[in-house]
């Protein structure tokens, strides 16, 4: 892959500015807030934010990380899903190039983003970014059927329909199992709707491979923060999230390498 600076620059830039409407969201979504009124406003006095301080990455650095009314400290992670969501950007299309399903992977990457900071946070993933996102990925892949290797808009519902059934169907049935194992329940109904939405945007095949790398992420993850917090409940969205970030990436190269009957040839 060919990689023009100049485009990936301007990638990495309008990323940070997308990064900042990204953290409206993780802040708002939550509570049930609107993303669009009222505009930026300090957390902390509520004096509204001037576009000059509102400027993605350098105003946080130029305001010393505090408001500029109240000198509040305002959190580092504003900055850092900023610079986060810039970079995603970049690799996105350093992999992809200044292809057609560029967009609407974007668009998929920017609901993973919002997800997976209100899932540490709040233990949520809001029906805005699943539902949506699922929508979203049902009609991108009508105007953009290269999503699922299709010259057909038909074919591209299509299989973004089959993504949905057996994205968010594996997981609901290891929900269903996991409850009757356990006696608990397991797995929220908010994984069931992310991966539904992974289906939507990347076939049922990357879904399906997503569902079995995701515990490997989760089980690293899990075993530090039980010995850290005591606590067995975790969030999985952001591993599901790993995993169809690691699928889409290298899902082919994944699904081949067993194919060819993995380790026994090779
Ligand atoms: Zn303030």
């Amino acid at each position: 892959m060919e990689i023009n600076y100049v485009v990936g620059a301007l990638i990495f830039i309008i990323g940070a500015m997308i990064g900042s409407f990204l953290n409206v969201c993780i802040v708002r979504l939550p509570l049930e807030k609107s993303i669009v009124f009222p505009g930026s406003h300090c957390v902390a006095c509520r004096t509204p934010i001037h576009w000059y301080d509102n400027i993605p990455l350098i105003s946080w650095i130029v305001l010393g990380g505090r408001c500029r009314a109240c000198k509040e400290k305002i959190s580092f992670r504003y900055w850092f899903v900023e610079l986060l969501t810039g970079i995603v950007f970049f690799l996105f299309y350093a992999h992809f190039g200044l292809t057609p399903i560029l967009l609407p992977y974007l668009v998929m990457v920017s609901g993973f983003i919002v997800a997976t900071f209100v899932d540490f946070e709040h233990r949520i993933i809001p029906d805005e970014v699943s539902i949506g996102g699922m929508i979203a990925g049902l009609v991108l892949s009508l105007i953009v059927p290269q999503l699922h290797a299709t010259r057909s808009p038909f074919l591209g519902v299509g299989f973004s329909l089959l993504g949905i059934l057996v994205g968010g169907g594996a997981i609901y049935l290891m929900g269903m199992i996991g409850d009757f194992v356990f006696k608990k329940e397991t797995m929220g109904g908010g994984d069931v709707k992310l991966m539904a939405m992974v289906g939507a945007f990347m076939g049922w095949k990357l879904a399906l491979l997503t569902f079995f790398l995701a515990p490997f992420f989760g089980a690293g993850f899990g075993i530090v923060e039980k010995i850290r917090t005591k606590d067995s409940t975790i969030a999985y969205g952001p591993f599901l999230i790993m995993g169809a970030l690691t699928s889409l990436f290298w899902g082919e190269k994944i699904i081949a390498f067993f194919m060819a009957g993995g380790f026994y040839h090779s």
